[in-house]
This record gives structure tokens, C-alpha cells and sequence, in this order.
């Protein structure tokens, strides 16, 4: 067990000896808002090394110097999962990525449809809270939040061996049925608030690589969905077993 209580994320290299610089940002967290002074442990990951135990050599007002003493877990990778979701609402949108970071998507694309309520995210913003998410739920890896984009364009160019778990609302009530699927390249597909429009609708069920699937008896919000088809995936054909 570490000693350190902070996780944090830095874009640095990491490894025996490295030394990390600090942002300012992470210089006030770390120094003004958590009072940790030189000597202080504290755990980094990067996405890409794993996870380091690092102790404070530095600390000023407007950076500092941790240097990595040893790994504490090594990475991590969630299954190849992306989520492909239509933004909702701005508190319900960052609901939705900090849950995928937490429960293992590996790439999450906001996907603009028909219906879709909102024309602008701002990636920057929920890029933070992908990595917010890692920080707290003791994740090595950050998905990527990639920029609001078309999901006809996107469909466009679909790998042929990447399927999509379409969580279809019109099957609401049918079996919840992923048998006979296998593991593999996978993205889950939720819907906006108005859903997918009839030639959306006759786009995706036209496609090999589509399984529309129910998410039970009751229309979910998409938050929800996003969550409930999360579990399902990870659960049957995830990391989770
Ligand atoms: N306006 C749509 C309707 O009344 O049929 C409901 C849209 S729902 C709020 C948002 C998205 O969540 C849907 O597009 C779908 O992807 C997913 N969803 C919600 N409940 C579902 C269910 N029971 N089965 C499958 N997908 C569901």
C-alpha cells in the first residue's frame, strides 16, 4: 500500500528517477489547496507507464518537481470499447463521459444525429473530465474524448470489424439479447432525447456490424442508457469477468 493519498495526471514521461514538472495548475493543487510541501508522495500516471509513487523535490507557487521513486501498478488497458453517444444536456453530457472513463471505454465520440439537442461541445472540457475520472477511480488509462462529429459521416467509414451494440428504443421490452456475440473491436451507439430518426433507423439496421439490442422494459434517459449499456457490455463481453 502507498503511501501517497493524490492521484494525479500528467502528460510527462514517467519512470525510476524521472523527474516530472508540474503545471501551475497542479502546483496550487498539490501545494496551496492539498499543503503538501517537499518530501510529500504522491501517485502519477500518464496513460502510457502505469502507475508511479513520486515524491515532491519542488514545490513553488507556479511549479514544481516530483520525481518518480517506483511504479505502483503497471497500465491497464480497458477492452477496444468506444461509446458513441448524442450530447444531451451540458450536466447530463459530463454525466455521461465521467461514467464511461470510470466504467472502461477505451474512446468516447459525441455524435451529432438527426435529433440531437446540442450542435457545440466543448472537447477541452470534457477531455478534463475524462482524465478528473482516472484520477479518482484508480484508472492507469484516460480515453480520448474525441470532437462532436457527424454520425452519418461517421458511418461513412466504418471499420468493417468494429460492431455496434445499437441500443434501439424501439425494441424497448424485448429480450436483452447479446448471444452469440463475441468479444473484439466494439462500440456502443445511444440516442438523443428525440431518438434516432426513421433513416437513421434504416441506415443502421442495414449494416452487418449492427446488433440492436433492448435495455429492458422502460425508455431510459440517455444518461442512463449510456450507463445501462456500459454494464451490459462490460459484464458479457468486457474486462469485468
Ligand atoms: N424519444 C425516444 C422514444 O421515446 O422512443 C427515446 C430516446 S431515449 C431518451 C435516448 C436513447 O437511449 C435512445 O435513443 C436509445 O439509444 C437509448 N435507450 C433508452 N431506453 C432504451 C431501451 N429501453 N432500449 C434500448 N435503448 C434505449
Amino acid at each position: 500500500m502507498s503511501d501517497a493519498k493524490i492521484r494525479l495526471y500528467v502528460e510527462h514521461p514517467l519512470g525510476t528517477g524521472q523527474a516530472v514538472p508540474l503545471t501551475a495548475d497542479q502546483a496550487h493543487y498539490l501545494f496551496a489547496v492539498m499543503r503538501l510541501g517537499k518530501g510529500a508522495a504522491v501517485l502519477l500516471f500518464n496513460g502510457r507507464d502505469g502507475e508511479w509513487r513520486a515524491e515532491v523535490a519542488e514545490a513553488g507557487k507556479r511549479g514544481g518537481i516530483l520525481i518518480c521513486t517506483d511504479q505502483t501498478r503497471p497500465l491497464q488497458l480497458p477492452p477496444d470499447l468506444w461509446l458513441l453517444f448524442a450530447p444531451i444536456k451540458k450536466a447530463r453530457t459530463d454525466f455521461i463521459v465521467e461514467k464511461a472513463a470510470e466504467m472502461g471505454a477505451a474512446r468516447i465520440v459525441p455524435v451529432q444525429t438527426r435529433h440531437t439537442n446540442s450542435e457545440r461541445i466543448r472537447q477541452d472540457r470534457l477531455q478534463a473530465h475524462a482524465v478528473e475520472a482516472a484520477e479518482q477511480c484508480g484508472g492507469t488509462f484516460v480515453p480520448e474524448v474525441a470532437d462532436l462529429q457527424h454520425l452519418d459521416k461517421l458511418l461513412d467509414t466504418w471499420p468493417e470489424g468494429r460492431r455496434i451494440l445499437w441500443c434501439d428504443e424501439t425494441k424497448v421490452g424485448a429480450q436483452v439479447a447479446l448471444s452469440g456475440a463475441t468479444s473484439g473491436p466494439w462500440a456502443i451507439l445511444i440516442g438523443p432525447e428525440g431518438g434516432f430518426s426513421d433513416t437513421e433507423q434504416k441506415r443502421l439496421r442495414a449494416m452487418p456490424q449492427v446488433l440492436p439490442v433492448s435495455l429492458g422494459p422502460r425508455i431510459l434517459r440517455a444518461d442512463t442508457a449510456a450507463v445501462a449499456a456500459l454494464t451490459l457490455w462490460q459484464a458479457n463481453l468486457g474486462d469485468w469477468n
